[in-house]
């Protein structure tokens, strides 16, 4: 297992805030959640894969939620962007206690508690084996931080989006409805837009597309997870370009 070749060198993976709930108490935080990511992190890192993530706001706060609360879009847009802050610090956290040095990179500026977002710092960090943690999205309300996965991914020059979520790939139709819902192995760009299967929001969708920007789509609950998809293991879905 230890002695796996990784298939990517530079990785971005978007970790969406659900991902971070505690399902049974609804709480924004489930620490078993956190620190199996954290180890399974740790493992890629010990295969010398160069890892950049992107986190996701929704376990706290989306911008379209506020509206239905009577926040505007644009304001509530920036309560999440802010709520991604939160998770980035609480990621830290439990990856620095595991021995791996991170830093955290904030598209809104929060000097206090995070360095601004600069390309080429961003890049040393990785070159010299830093997790780097990006928050607060693009900065710009009307995103999302799938857009803010694929315009990372896009100017560091990664591999590949490694988009872990609670579905273990990109289906037919949906698999928590239809018990005879089918699962991609692989897909390319114009096939999932011609089925308009849902892999990323619009958005974040033709920023890959442009930019040829691979994305595996794949469930991280099980330990190892991580691992297998940057090992180019058949797990998930992994969208690509036609070659
Ligand atoms: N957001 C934004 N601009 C961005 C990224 C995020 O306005 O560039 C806001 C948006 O309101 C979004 C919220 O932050 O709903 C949380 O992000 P997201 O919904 O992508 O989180 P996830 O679904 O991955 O948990």
């Amino acid at each position: 297992m230890g002695n796996q070749e990784p298939k990517y060198k530079r990785v971005v993976i978007k970790l969406s805030g659900e991902a971070l709930l505690n399902r049974e108490t609804g709480e924004p935080f489930d620490p078993p959640v956190l620190e199996s990511i954290a180890r399974q992190l740790k493992e890629v890192h010990e295969l010398g894969v160069e890892i950049a993530i992107v986190v996701g706001g929704g376990n706290i706060f989306r911008g379209l939620k506020g509206e239905k609360r009577g926040v505007d879009r644009t304001t509530g847009d920036y309560m999440g962007m802010l709520s991604t802050v939160i998770n980035g610090l609480a990621f830290m956290d439990v990856i620095e206690k595991m021995g791996i040095p991170v830093r955290v990179q904030s598209a809104i500026p929060v000097e206090k508690i995070a360095e601004p977002f600069i390309l080429r710092r961003a890049k040393r960090h990785l070159e010299k084996g830093r997790i780097v943690i990006f928050v607060a999205g693009t900065g710009n309300p009307y995103f999302s931080t799938d857009t803010t996965a694929a315009l990372r991914a896009s100017e560091m020059g990664a591999d590949v989006i490694l988009k872990a979520t609670n579905v273990d790939g990109v289906y037919d139709k949906d698999p928590k409805k239809y018990p005879d819902a089918k699962k991609y192995e692989k897909l390319d760009f114009l096939e999932a837009l011609r089925k308009r299967l849902k892999v990323m929001d619009s958005t974040a969708f033709s920023l890959c597309l442009d930019n040829k920007m691979p994305i595996l789509v794949f469930s991280m609950q099980e330990e190892g997870s991580i691992r297998r998809a940057v090992c180019g293991e058949a797990i998930g879905t992994v969208v690509t370009a036609e070659d």
